[in-house]
């Protein structure tokens, strides 16, 4: 019993944690809601920890088309700024991502029940976990890794959203001098309620993906034509990107309830929670990917070390503290108007800033399990 593991969402960290797990020889179970994966809301930046902890996953991630990404640009009103990134980073479509992560778990031995979501997760009468999946079958096991990432389990929510964010992705096929302009750069803009970025993925297009509170989305009748228009006005850049820009999907995909900020403090015996539902960083860092599979990896080396898992829970707050605040700390100071107003005549030592910000809001990979935390029995 003690070796049989249940996880739970097929993403990045459910499928890292799995694939760890699986390699120590452990029979280790993945369900996952979507019958293949799919586009999801996500900016597509692998940051350079995000690609060393998928090299080690065996995801080679050059030969599925990523595309390297050299520069960051940031533009507010009329003007940009460029900066080289301090480390390597490139761009990949989350459905590609997923499906070779997918693959990797079902090569590693993982049993993957894909198309199945859980409805509820409770401790039974053994006091083991039991999950009740929509098709009516249970599956119990003793330890389970949570990482639905912005799906909540009843029981096991997260926080409200107080701000209320709304976020869209649009693939678009740009022109070809603005595909040339943008090249190796991920550019993020700034508008009033919110931000978006635009970078390369594989296949030659481009991605738009945004965020803006719900009551400036409002002011746009909550209609994506016209906040993209509004963004537009708001922010020149971008309308200059999207000049004869060709929309690849019918309609945006989009989510709501983004509790950025959020890092869990406190969990039950044999629930590690890993990704999203382990902590929520501003999306602006391009960071999620990279603290879904660094929280995958310090959650399956405290399991494998028998560290219990509220032990290790608040250990892993511990080590994100720092780097969340100061992303939360940036990230109001965008939404700021005054900020904004004022960024402009700033660009000029943006480039300097961006660097020490991309420095700093990276993750402490030293985060992991510690010899003085509580063991299992
Ligand atoms: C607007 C926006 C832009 C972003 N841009 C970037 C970026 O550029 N770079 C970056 O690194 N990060 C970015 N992120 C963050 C990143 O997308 C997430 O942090 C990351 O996907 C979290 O991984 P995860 O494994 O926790 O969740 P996911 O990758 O979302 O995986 C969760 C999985 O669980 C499955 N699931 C959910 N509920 C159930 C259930 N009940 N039963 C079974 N399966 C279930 C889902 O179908 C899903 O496949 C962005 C986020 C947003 C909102």
């Amino acid at each position: 019993m003690r070796n049989e593991i249940l996880i739970i969402g097929g993403g990045v960290a459910g499928c890292a944690a799995s694939i760890a797990l699986a390699r120590k020889g452990l029979s280790v179970t993945l369900i996952e809601r979507e019958p293949t994966p799919r586009h999801k809301v996500c900016g597509e930046f692998l940051s350079g920890e995000a690609l060393e902890d998928l090299h080690a996953l065996g995801i080679d991630v050059a030969s599925l088309g990523a595309v390297p990404i050299q520069h960051v640009r940031l533009a507010a009103a009329r003007r940009a700024a460029e900066a080289p990134l301090p480390f390597p980073a490139a761009s990949l479509t989350r459905k590609t991502l997923d499906t070779a992560l997918l693959a990797e778990a079902l090569v590693a031995g993982v049993h993957v029940k894909s198309g199945c979501r859980v409805q509820t997760l409770n401790r039974n009468a053994d006091n083991v976990w039991e999950a009740t999946l929509d098709d009516g079958s249970t599956r119990t096991a003793p330890t389970v890794f949570l990482a639905t990432g912005k799906h909540d389990m009843r029981g096991h929510g997260r926080p409200k959203d107080p701000q209320q964010w709304v976020a869209f992705k649009m693939y678009f096929r740009l022109t070809s001098e603005q595909t040339a302009e943008l090249a190796d750069a991920s550019e993020l803009m700034l508008y009033p309620g919110g931000y978006g970025g635009i970078q390369p993925v594989e296949g030659g297009i481009a991605n738009l993906c945004c965020v803006v509170q719900q009551r400036y989305l409002a002011c746009a009748g909550n209609r994506w034509e016209n906040f993209l228009a509004k963004m537009q006005e708001d922010c020149p850049h971008l309308a200059m990107r999207l000049k004869g820009a060709e929309p690849l999907l019918t309609k945006p995909i989009a989510i709501t309830h983004l509790p950025y900020g959020f890092i869990r403090s406190s969990t039950e015996d044999g629930l590690y929670c890993i990704g999203d539902q382990a902590a929520v960083i501003p999306s602006f860092t391009g960071d999620g990917i990279s603290i879904a599979l660094h929280t995958a990896r310090c959650a399956t080396t405290a399991y494998l070390a028998g560290v219990l898992a509220p032990a290790f829970q608040t250990k892993l707050r511990s080590d994100l503290l720092f780097q969340m605040r100061l992303a939360e700390v940036a990230a109001n100071g965008l939404n700021n108007s005054l900020a904004r107003a004022v960024l402009p005549f700033c660009l000029k030592v943006w480039p300097g800033v961006m660097r020490v910000t991309a420095k700093l809001t990276r993750v402490a990979q030293s985060a992991t399990a510690h010899p003085h935390m509580v063991t299992e029995s």
